[in-house]
């Protein structure tokens, strides 16, 4: 990047747009602004859009032909950043940008400030040269790091045809290799609440012979919880394939069993830490999260006549949210005895997300870090849950994920930071998808 450009990224830096934090409501807006103003550098038009939490940036940037039907790509980032936490941790001021090490340190230098502006300087510089060959449509969220649902709201309003998404927010592989992002895990989050008995019973008199809300509540979850790993085939079936090439990056990540170990977790079955990626990756995993009945803090004969549990349902990408979402609901009414009530409550539901690698946009973003990086990407999948790309996907449009940070970048940590030379790195793979995208129908 030039030297100008580097100054600017260094400005938006400089802006504590911490959205989690209601005392950064007017940083949130200043974030605003000098994305908007990027976007119009580029020759596009740029709005800064209210909504019920923190403002969207939404933009569009012409092709250089001026032509209305060229394809059209919209880029997402995130201009909002975590708290940067305690200030004694951080080596250098947490929002002054600090070269050191030929990187720059700071909070949001990688996630997502440093990637979201390759995007924009590719745009600007290509529609500078008259080589911007698709229509530019940009979406910059100020609620990506505290859960608010803007962007995914304006995804799905979005009513114009668009050939592909590109975001750029994910760690590299590896120094010099770049990750493309096949699948993202859905969720589906749960509170169960089973209900036998207006008041709870004493044991002394009603135990042997009165229905227990415990009771109930174990066997049910007992029907749902995964045996050896195993899911219920309702709940696990409709998943994506997976590609050899995937089984191949895999294959070279830390084994399941020190991946398990460092996090100080025991493996569930025997066959867990060799099948960690394809369980936590590519397939739907179940967890209860809380369990409540009675009190266990008291010595109390008592039938407890309510229990209830929280649990989540990951899902694979490519499953069908509402089929597992009702198969998992018959699955425990079906598992309680006669006397019980059993209300499934939906406490939050986000998409999973499939990118089949063989879409003519996931090629072109294939072939673009190629040329940018010197090798074929590591195709890689997310474990954990990103609503916007479930809701790009759900709307039909193929979401290119991937990123210039490393796994080192220390990112949501103190000391977060980027390499420099990443910032030429991914502004020239903005470059090269943006220009194979313009061939893609
Ligand atoms: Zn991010």
């Amino acid at each position: 990047m030039t030297d100008d450009e580097i100054e600017r990224l260094f400005d938006l830096i400089r802006v504590p747009s911490v959205s989690a934090d209601p005392a950064h409501a007017g940083d949130m807006d200043r974030a605003a602004a000098l994305v908007a103003e990027e976007i119009e550098r580029a020759g596009g038009r740029a709005e800064v859009r209210a909504t019920g939490g923190h403002p969207l940036v939404v933009g569009e940037v012409p092709a250089s032909t001026g032509d209305p039907r060229a394809p059209r790509v919209l880029l997402y980032g995130h201009y909002d950043v975590q708290p940067p936490g305690d200030p004694e941790r951080w080596e250098s001021p947490p929002f002054e940008p600090t070269i050191r090490d030929g990187a720059v340190f700071a909070r949001g230098a990688s996630d997502d400030k440093g990637n979201l502006f390759m995007l924009l300087v590719a745009v600007q510089r290509l529609a500078a040269a008259g080589r911007l060959p698709v229509r530019v449509g940009v979406l910059v969220d100020g609620e990506e790091e505290s859960g608010g649902t803007s962007a995914v709201e304006a995804i799905a309003a979005e009513s114009e045809p668009t050939a592909a998404c590109v975001i750029f927010d994910i760690s590299m592989a590896e120094p010099g290799r770049a990750a493309l992002c096949t699948g993202v895990r859905g969720l589906l989050y749960r509170r169960v609440h089973v209900t036998t008995a207006e008041r709870d019973g004493h044991s002394g008199l009603f135990g042997g012979a009165a229905l227990s809300a415990s009771h109930v509540l174990l066997s049910i979850l007992g029907s749902v919880v995964p045996t050896e790993g195993a899911l219920a085939s309702e709940l696990a079936g409709g998943a994506a394939p997976v590609e050899d090439e995937e089984r191949r990056t895999w294959d070279e990540l830390p084994s399941g069993e020190r991946v398990l170990a460092n996090g100080g977790l025991a493996p569930s079955d025997p066959h867990a830490a060799a099948e960690f990626y394809e369980r936590t990756l590519a397939r739907a995993s179940l967890d209860v999260h809380g369990v409540s009945a009675g009190d266990v803090a008291k010595v109390a004969t008592v039938i407890p006549g309510h229990a209830s549990a929280t649990l989540s349902v990951r899902l694979a990408p490519g499953q069908d949210p509402e089929a597992v979402s009702v198969a998992l609901e018959r699955l425990l009414q079906d598992a309680a005895p006669d006397g019980a009530e059993v209300d499934v409550e939906r406490l939050g539901d986000a998409p999973p997300a499939y990118m089949d690698p063989r879409l003519p946009a996931m090629r072109a973003a294939e072939a673009g870090l190629e040329a940018a990086t010197g090798r074929p990407p590591a195709l890689v999948r997310v474990g954990g849950t990103i609503p916007v790309v479930g809701a790009m996907v759900d709307a039909g449009i193929p979401v290119i994920l991937t990123g210039f940070a490393l796994p080192s970048d220390a990112i949501h940590s103190p000391n977060e930071n980027l390499q420099l030379a990443h910032l030429a790195l991914g502004v020239s793979a903005a470059q090269e998808i943006l220009t194979r995208l313009g061939t893609v129908d």
